[in-house]
């Protein structure tokens, strides 16, 4: 796990994007603005144009190099929200043995620093219904001693069920909190658009392992 390894789950986490992007879109115009994807593609091609720099770092500096790309090129609530994530997993990297244990660690420090970015948990209707659980899992997977390629199984099924769930969920945080009872019956596009670059990612994990 280095620099590479980073911007190979950056380019899974892009290209899931991309081939998702009218799909996304249309979640945020349901129950948003409509920019989530843009904010989000904006970021990535940002990421992609420091690939040289990211691909020469250690494991944690390059998520904090992604962190900053992020910062400065995402707008929305997104920005800060992944900037949060990357930059708490890069935060808790230093000193690691990058074992799946500390991998479990390092992802759950990451979401735990946008609960506190964000101040919200599960059950908000948000990225977090996402984010949250698949930590959960990772962490449980890790303490029962799962394999790399258990944990690359069994993540993406998780972000999966909880993406869908928040389809019935009430917003009570961001834009789609505006719309109250009408935002219930359409999908978060934040938990959407996670759970597509989890499962990307760890597809492409899953390959070169
Ligand atoms: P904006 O809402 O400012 O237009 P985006 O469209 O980029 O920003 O992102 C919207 C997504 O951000 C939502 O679908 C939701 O998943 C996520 N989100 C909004 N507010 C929060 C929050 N407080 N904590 C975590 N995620 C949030
Ligand atoms: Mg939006």
């Amino acid at each position: 796990m280095n620099g590479e390894t980073v911007m190979t789950c950056i380019d899974a986490a892009h290209a899931a994007l991309v081939a998702n992007t009218d799909e996304i879109a249309q979640l945020d115009q349901q129950i948003g603005d409509g920019d989530h994807i843009f904010n989000l593609l904006r970021g990535m091609e940002a990421l992609v144009t420091a690939r040289v720099q990211i691909e020469a770092a250690a494991f944690g500096p390059a998520l904090d190099l992604a962190a900053m790309k992020i910062l400065s090129t995402v707008g929305g609530s997104s920005g800060p929200l992944f900037f949060s994530l990357l930059n708490g997993m890069g935060k808790a990297s230093a000193n690691e043995t990058l074992d799946i244990g500390a991998l479990a660690r390092i992802f759950a420090a990451g979401v735990d620093a946008v609960g506190q970015r964000g101040k919200t948990g599960e059950g908000s209707k948000t990225m977090m219904d996402v984010l949250i659980p698949v930590a959960r899992r990772f962490e449980e997977l890790a303490a029962a001693g799962a394999s790399a390629g258990d944990v690359l199984a069994a993540l993406p099924r998780t972000a999966e069920t909880s993406m869908l769930a928040t389809r019935d969920m009430l917003a009570t945080k961001g834009r789609a909190s505006f719309l109250g009872e009408r935002s219930r019956g359409h999908i978060d596009p934040g938990a959407r658009s996670s759970q597509l670059m989890i499962a990307a990612v760890c597809a492409r994990l899953a390959q070169s392992s």
